[in-house]
């Protein structure tokens, strides 16, 4: 490399720094107008994935769109439900989609279940690839904050009632691998 070249590299490098720079700071103010950006799928052994989740107190701008973000993550998979500490927001929050219904509850609480239970298979996306077998009551109905402040339930039989149970479960962290059977994958 002659002198030139060597002027030219230095340069290069440079520029490249000053670019490398101003990619991080734009990134970092997106980061700051479009909260979320960077949320990833936590999975175990992520030990948040084993803590409660705390109470919300005011539903605002940050509930509703960590809300928004869960339901925009639903929509190309298999999942019927997230709950918020599946991807880092450790708030009691839980989104449903499920046979039409689609629902957004803060702070919900399970109020009734029947006594009547049954065996299912169950999986969970922060446990890819592994299917466990739980006991499940066959009816239970929930109650919790929409995000437009009012109390709502929701009863549900079958897959719902395992699905409302299931992210119940994950506000207190507990996953299907303590309380399941593993059966495979
Ligand atoms: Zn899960």
């Amino acid at each position: 490399m002659d002198e030139k070249d060597r002027k030219i590299a230095v340069v290069g490098n440079v520029q490249d720094v000053t670019r490398v720079a101003r990619e991080i700071a734009l990134e970092e103010a997106a980061k700051v107008a479009a909260p979320g950006i960077g949320r990833k799928l936590l999975k175990v052994p992520d030990e948040r994935l084993r803590q409660k989740s705390r109470p919300v107190e005011k539903i605002d701008d940050y509930v509703t769109e960590v809300a928004q973000f869960l339901l925009d993550q639903l929509a190309p998979t298999e999942s019927i439900g997230l709950a918020a500490c599946q991807y880092g927001e450790m708030i009691r929050l839980i989104v449903v989609r499920i046979q039409g219904i689609e629902r957004v509850f803060v702070n919900p609480a399970l109020v009734k279940k029947s006594d009547k239970t049954h065996l299912l298979s169950e999986a969970c996306r922060s446990i890819p690839g592994k299917k466990f077998a739980i006991e499940r009551p066959k009816i239970v109905k929930i109650r919790g904050l929409g995000l437009d402040g009012e109390m709502h339930s929701l009863k549900g039989h079958d897959l719902v009632a395992q699905c409302l149970c299931h992210e119940l479960d994950h506000l207190d962290g507990v996953l299907i691998d303590t309380i399941g059977r593993y059966i495979g994958e």
